[in-house]
């Protein structure tokens, strides 16, 4: 299996919101790039892993049917749509076979659904992956539905429940291997039933901890995120699970890191090009 790390677009996100338990001395924040608005530069990754007749893909960032005033409030600029991001790989959306949704939030699983070419209604919408079987946890699956009041700026249904009505939805209940080479590992801190995929590649194995651990800032256990649902819970969920990555020598991909796009050996950070 080869993996290949897509750059789907930006979000600038305000700084207490990122790095919910960062003070402005904190070094660490410092790193990175801040506004004058104190809002951090994020990257959205997708991962792409090729092997044999798949074309998985991990995440599908924020597409194009987001409410334009949750772009402006995050700035949002996109790489291109799926077809352009694609294009380089030689591949095209319908090459797609899987679809692995970490979550519901709109900056994970938004690109999954774009509008419907040549309609002028805009409630009309198709899956931007056609022929792809997409894997949602079935708790996540069930708690977007119920907490989209509550969470009006994160979860929006006409991004996912199309998926289920084309009959592309993939419920998982557990820790299991989904795919020859993927394993998910459910968590439920940042939001329930988190899926985070590790990847068995030729030569090393990747997690792709999503946003459990979307920065390099994240590795610490006491800073979190404003948007995690329960926050002590990312605490001891992010402890046991760096223990475990690095008992197995995995590595971890982090999602929304502009500066490291994975961690380095002796702790070394790598710049974005
Ligand atoms: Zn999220």
């Amino acid at each position: 299996m080869k993996a290949i790390v897509i750059n789907t677009g930006f979000l600038r996100i305000p700084v207490e919101d990122m790095f919910s338990d960062a003070r402005p001395e904190r070094k660490s924040t410092i790193l990175y790039p801040i506004d004058q608005e104190k809002r951090c530069l994020c990257v959205i990754r997708s991962l792409l892993c090729r092997s044999g007749s798949m074309n998985i893909l991990i995440d599908a960032g924020v597409g194009e049917l987001i409410d334009q005033r949750i772009l402006t409030h995050y700035d949002y600029r996109s790489e291109g749509d799926w077809n352009t991001l694609l294009k380089p790989h030689g591949l095209s959306p319908a090459d797609i076979t899987d679809v692995i949704l970490t979550h519901l939030h709109f900056d994970h699983c938004g690109g999954v659904v774009q509008h419907l070419p040549c309609s002028i209604d805009p409630e009309e919408v198709i899956l931007t992956f056609p022929k792809a079987t997409h894997w949602v946890s079935s708790i996540q699956w069930e708690w977007a539905q119920n907490i989209v009041e509550r969470e009006p700026d994160s979860f929006f249904e006409h991004t996912f429940l199309p998926i289920q009505t084309a009959g592309r939805l993939q419920l998982i209940e557990n820790n299991t291997e989904i795919l020859p080479g993927i394993q998910v590992r459910l968590f439920s801190g940042h939001t329930r039933g988190l899926m985070v995929p590790i990847i068995a590649t030729e030569n090393e194995t990747i997690v792709f901890a999503g946003d459990l651990i979307p920065t390099s800032i994240h590795l610490d256990p006491n800073i979190g995120m404003s948007y995690d649902r329960d926050p002590e819970l990312v605490r001891e969920e992010k402890k046991g699970f760096l223990a475990e990555i690095k008992s197995h020598d995995w590595k971890l991909l982090f999602q929304h890191d502009p500066v490291s796009e994975r961690r380095e050996e002796k702790g070394e950070r790598r710049k974005e090009k």
